[in-house]
């Protein structure tokens, strides 16, 4: 799902659409990848949620540094926010999420209970950023595939409830939400993590903003991954931006990554690094922490 491009006329026909969505639903999960829970967010969900309970997921948790996604939760539960970790990929903590979801309408059902009504089970819909994994965790969910895991968006069909457990029905087609674009920091995180074509950005831009993040926060992953015995120290000023291509010189040369004449050949070099922090070959990284 990662080939959108959004257009203004086609995300407010999405927010329409999603409003519209929200008549059907009780609870909302909000999916974020934990590799970059701010930047994965939109600013538009809780407008879209009308006051919906929401229940924010933090996805991949297997991708990201175990220290910094307690943090995170911390932060978002400090801010009143309700949090659940999820590996959608192999299913951890997805059969709790039901039980997490049932805790936030305890108050719509006692209304409804206090009104002589018998309370339906809770419709929660998923929504989130592409790729951040929402087909993966509806199917997980689900225990087995229903949506399709890169599924191009815009193909209508009709909407299917699918039972969870004994106390959810989850809609089988997610809510879409266009990632933020105006911040360039959330823009890197977002291409580096793969939630955006990276042929919207600059390439070189990617992999050098996560040379940075590595020197900053992983050394060893750069050490460990490229051999680099003495690595290059940042000192918050513009000498930095040589430093960091002195690195990636650096681990051009270890890569074997030359032009004619010796020239380092740069798209090579950023593709190696951004290839290897999908892949996780440089570890499970975090992209950014809470303020
Ligand atoms: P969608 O665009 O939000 O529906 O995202 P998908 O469900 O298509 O997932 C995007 C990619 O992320 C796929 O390659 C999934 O296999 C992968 N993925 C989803 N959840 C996880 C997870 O928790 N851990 C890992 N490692 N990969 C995941």
């Amino acid at each position: 799902m990662a080939n959108i491009q959004w257009y203004p006329g086609h995300m407010a026909k999405a927010k329409r659409q999603m409003i519209e969505k929200m008549k059907q639903i009780d609870v909302v999960i909000e999916l974020v990848d934990s590799r970059i829970p701010a930047s994965s967010r939109n600013p538009l969900v809780e407008e879209i949620s009308s006051g919906k309970p929401r229940l924010l997921v933090m996805n991949k948790i297997d991708m990201a540094d175990r220290q910094a996604t307690a943090d995170w939760k911390d932060t978002f539960e400090s801010e009143g926010v309700k949090v659940h970790l999820v590996n959608s990929q192999t299913g951890q903590g997805v059969s709790t999420l039901p039980d997490a979801v049932h805790h936030l309408t305890a108050e719509r059902r006692r209304k409804l209970e206090d009104k002589g009504f018998r309370p339906h089970a809770d419709r929660a819909l998923i929504l989130g950023i592409p790729n951040v994994g929402k087909s993966t965790l509806i199917n997980r969910l689900a225990g087995k595939k229903i949506a399709k895991i890169g599924d191009r968006p815009g193909i209508t069909k009709a909407q299917q409830w699918i039972k969870v457990g004994m106390t959810m029905e989850l809609l089988d087609t997610p809510g879409i939400l266009w990632p933020k674009f105006d911040d360039p920091r959330v823009g890197l995180c977002l291409a580096a993590t793969g939630a955006i074509k990276e042929e919207l950005l600059d390439f070189q831009e990617i992999a050098l903003f996560l040379l940075k993040t590595m020197l900053q926060h992983y050394q060893s992953s750069l050490t460990n991954r490229y051999q680099i015995e003495k690595l290059p120290k940042l000192n918050g000023t513009e000498a930095d931006q040589q430093t960091l291509i002195d690195l990636f010189d650096e681990i051009g040369r270890k890569r074997g990554c030359l032009m004619s004449g010796g020239f380092i050949d740069y798209d090579r070099v950023s593709e190696i690094i951004i290839r290897d922090y999908r892949s996780q070959k440089l570890g499970s990284l975090t992209l950014e922490w809470p303020q």
